[in-house]
């Protein structure tokens, strides 16, 4: 949605105009109207307060859909790989094309492709970072890269990684690594793997295999175009024009700059200068950093950022959404924070009510 009239509101959430009225006058809105459309933040505020659940949603209508760069995550089980593959990676990307080798830690890099495409990948291997990411609402990711060592076959935490991936509707890609190691045995890995249910292009199915080895640097290239065959399969686009809806990927507190946050944006533009809420933490952009830490007006989709000018830490998955004014942003905020903490309040009564058992 985009906005909402009071009443219909008040119908929606299956509350009293009045009460709803009450809402507004608590937070310091005039309101003129019960006709009268509500700010896409008003109504959001709103619904927190009487505890509704919404969802923004921008119209593109006449707005330009685009395609954009996926961005992949990487997982697999523990010393299969993943780490060395995503600094192999790195070595190929932009940054580090441009920074001569020297790149900062910044949570996404961004891989460009002979062909001009790009693709995005996050910088943080591991299932809890997906699973929290997810859990917050966070769809960042398009593709999985699903790392299995070839001389080691598929481990539970490479099981636990499918069914991650399947449960949020990801599709994966499968790189075989170590294949250099004089072990390894991918057709084995294969097997594993088509017995547990995944259907790989070779028999059939459409899950792509490329065979690898993240140390020696070889068969990257093959896992680069696969992903991009990948992508171009999903016919991935997003609305560029308009108020961008993006997710912090890393948040970290630098010293002298404050708060600092890696985000991606899902859509729309997002654009230095602009007032945003980030979880429950607000601020004004007070500079935008691409991939080379080199100061940029605006981001578009898909393109890693670094953003200052938060007052707050946010963390991995909040959503960033943009508002109009500083105003907005503090209500906002301070609404968002009200509400959590009424959840964390109600799960811990509901803990006490029901004792979970601890996990062994
Ligand atoms: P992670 O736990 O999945 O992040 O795995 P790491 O990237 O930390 O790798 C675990 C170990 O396997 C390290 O000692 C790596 O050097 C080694 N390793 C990773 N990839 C390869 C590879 O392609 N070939 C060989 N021979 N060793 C590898
Ligand atoms: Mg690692």
């Amino acid at each position: 949605f985009e906005g909402m009239a009071l009443v219909e509101l008040a119908k929606r959430s299956g509350k009293s105009v009045s009460s709803v009225r009450d809402v507004l006058v608590n937070v310091g809105e005039k309101v003129e109207s019960e006709f009268e459309t509500l700010s896409i933040d008003l109504v959001e505020l709103v619904a927190m307060e009487i505890g509704l659940n919404v969802k923004r949603l921008h119209s593109s209508e006449g707005a330009e859909i685009l395609p954009r760069p996926a961005v992949v995550t990487v997982m697999g089980h523990v010393d299969h790989g993943k780490t060395s593959l995503l600094d192999a990676l790195r070595q190929t990307s932009v940054a580090a094309k441009e920074a001569g080798g020297i790149t900062q830690h910044v949570g996404a890099f961004v891989v460009a492709m002979p062909s001009g495409a790009s693709i995005t990948f996050l910088d943080t291997p591991g299932h809890a970072a997906f699973s929290a990411m997810r859990a917050r609402g966070a769809a960042v990711t398009d593709i999985v890269v699903l790392v299995v060592a070839a001389d080691d076959g598929v481990m539970p935490q490479t099981l636990e990684a499918m069914s991650h991936a399947k449960a949020a509707n990801v599709p994966m890609v499968v790189a075989i690594n170590k294949c250099d190691k004089p072990g390894a045995n991918s057709e084995r890995v294969k097997l594993q793997l088509a017995s547990e249910g995944l259907l790989l292009e070779e028999m059939g199915g459409d899950v792509q295999v490329v065979e690898i080895s993240a140390t020696k640097k070889t068969g990257l290239d093959k896992l680069e175009e696969a992903l991009l065959l990948q992508a171009e399969m999903m016919d991935l686009k997003s609305r560029i024009d308009g108020p961008a809806q993006a997710y912090v990927v890393e948040a970290r507190l630098d010293k002298g700059r404050g708060p600092l946050a890696t985000a991606i944006v899902k859509s729309g533009t997002l654009v230095s200068g602009q007032y945003v809420v980030v979880g429950s933490e607000w601020g004004r952009i007070r500079a935008v950093r691409d991939m080379v830490g080199k100061l940029t007006e605006r981001a578009t989709p898909a393109m890693p950022i670094e953003i200052e000018g938060l007052r707050g830490l946010p963390m991995a998955g909040d959503d960033i959404v943009v508002v109009d004014s500083e105003e907005r942003a503090r209500m906002l905020s301070a609404g968002r924070k009200r509400k959590s903490e009424k959840d964390r309040l109600a799960k811990r009564i509901q803990e006490k009510a029901e004792p979970v058992e601890s996990p062994e």
